[in-house]
């Protein structure tokens, strides 16, 4: 019976389609597209307003009243006016005694204000319940139902109850409420939508500085000192040759840049004896976005790899071709095959695509619909031990295809190394510590410092 009956009760609420009145104050783009979602999901809604004149924008079921007419229907008041116009809201405070204050305001700047939205509308109105919620969702993206990429609304309140009712609404319209606590939560996520792709800035100007510096060291190595010394005009290499030496190298370099931070932590890990101290901002900040490394290393490999491609097609090529075929006819002599070329250039390529291949498939494990259908280990396996063998393809392909000019001195122009020889040195580097922590008597203290144990415990008895 009693089985039943609560059966009965878990159907109870869904066997009508009204839910309870929510009140909007604020006909604006937001509040009317607010409302139609709310209508859309069986609310009762009803506009507080300073004109009550219907206008064809406002959602057809909707009421549309005075302020404090308004606000005395519902429990639950969406503050959809700009943060500037709050004053107006003071003279209600007794009408908005204990009722339930949405504010979904955003700033034009990065904290505007010394205290957020949300609190100061808690400070204007103490008697009411201040929920933060909303903010994160544009008007645009409610009306035109493009809410795939931004299901998220995060949620704060001082009270619980007040906040779970503001959850329950953003789940009946089809969003996905994310607590983030009390209301001092608020300048974060006031702060959320203003800011620029924060996690890309650090990669994309690294990326950038590092784009400029080997462009324009290939420029001067393999335009200017051609012209200056062997007066040939190779000014064409600036669209294909140029980028095709370039892209793999920042690739290598961002890559490596992957996993130098790791070796950080392990070493600092090592050195402390201990995980529970902080790591320095620096570290912490790399840390964060290896992610965001990692796919612009990607996204330079497939120019690469695209470059590489069209290399055939190129006129240059097709002169360098026929010029050999010529020397060749003119001395009556066919070149032997090479082998050691041979075999250096087919393992060039093998690794090449090798290491294409598996970073590809970091890129596509990256991805927030693939990662979350991986467990930790898995995710671990990919991102670090198949990460790490990409690195050491990678790496391999540009020893093979730069390598022979380590020892040759018409690859020093002007003293200076040819850009493969500088886009090995990190990886080398990485790949060298790499190894020597995987050795058994330091790998086996830096696990067991991962997995809890001090070398001198702060709260030992
Ligand atoms: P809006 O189109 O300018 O609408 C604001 C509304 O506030 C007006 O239509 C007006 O409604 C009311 N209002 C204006 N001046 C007032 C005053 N002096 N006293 C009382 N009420 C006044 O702005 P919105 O785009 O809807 O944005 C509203 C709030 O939502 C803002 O705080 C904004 O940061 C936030 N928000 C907007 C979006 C978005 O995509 N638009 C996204 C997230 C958050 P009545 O004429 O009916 O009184």
């Amino acid at each position: 019976m009693n089985k039943n009956s609560s059966n009965i009760m878990a159907l109870a609420p869904n066997t009508s389609n009204k839910r309870e009145t929510v009140c909007i104050f604020g006909t604006g783009d937001f509040g009317r597209a607010l409302g139609h979602k709310l209508i859309q999901s069986g609310y009762r809604v009803v506009y507080g307003s300073r004109s009550t004149q219907i206008s064809n924008l406002i959602p057809k079921d909707a009421e549309v009243l005075g302020h404090a007419e308004a606000a005395q229907k519902a429990a639950v008041i969406i503050i959809a006016i700009q943060r500037q116009h709050y004053n107006f809201l003071t003279p209600l405070a007794e009408v908005l005694r204990g009722k339930v204050l949405v504010d979904i305001s955003n700033n034009l700047k990065l904290n505007q204000y010394p205290e957020s939205n949300a609190e100061y509308l808690a400070q204007l109105l103490p008697g009411s319940k201040v929920v933060k919620a909303f903010n994160t969702v544009s008007a645009w993206a409610l009306q035109s139902g493009t809410l795939d990429a931004s299901r998220q609304v995060f949620v704060c309140g001082d009270d619980v109850e007040a906040k779970q009712m503001v959850m329950n609404i953003v789940r009946a319209v089809g969003l996905t409420p994310l607590d983030k606590g009390s209301l001092l939560a608020a300048q974060e996520i006031e702060n959320y939508p203003l800011q620029l792709f924060p996690m890309w800035k650090f990669p994309m100007f690294l990326s950038l500085g590092l784009t400029a510096f080997f462009l324009f060291y290939c420029v001067a190595l393999d335009i200017i000192y051609t012209y200056i010394y062997e007066n040939n005009n190779f000014s064409f290499f600036i669209a294909i040759t140029i980028p095709n030496r370039v892209c793999p190298v920042l690739a290598l370099i961002l890559l490596a840049l992957v996993y130098l931070p790791g070796i950080f932590a392990a070493i600092i890990q090592l050195y402390r004896g201990t995980k529970y101290r902080r790591f320095p901002d620096w570290l912490d900040k790399w840390m964060l976005c290896r992610k965001q490394l990692g796919l612009i290393a990607l996204a330079f490999a497939s120019l690469h790899m695209v470059f590489t491609l069209v290399t055939p097609l190129r006129a240059f090529a097709s002169w360098r071709t026929g010029k050999g075929i010529i020397s060749q006819a003119l001395n009556n002599k066919t070149e032997p095959l090479n082998h050691t070329n041979a075999w250096l250039s087919d393992s060039y390529l093998a690794l090449g695509i090798l290491g294409y291949f598996l970073f590809v498939l970091l890129g596509i494990t990256s991805l927030p619909s693939v990662s979350n259908n991986v467990n930790w280990r898995e995710f671990r396996f990919v991102q670090s031990k198949l990460g790490y063998l990409a690195l050491i393809f990678c790496t391999a392909h540009t020893l093979v295809y730069g390598g022979k000019w380590f020892l040759s001195p018409s690859a020093y122009k002007w003293y200076l190394p040819d850009i493969y020889m500088l886009s090995l040195i990190v990886p080398c580097a990485v790949l060298v510590v790499k190894f020597v922590l995987i050795f058994p008597c330091i790998d086996k203290p830096l696990t067991q410092i991962r997995q809890g144990w001090e070398r001198n415990p702060k709260y030992s008895e």
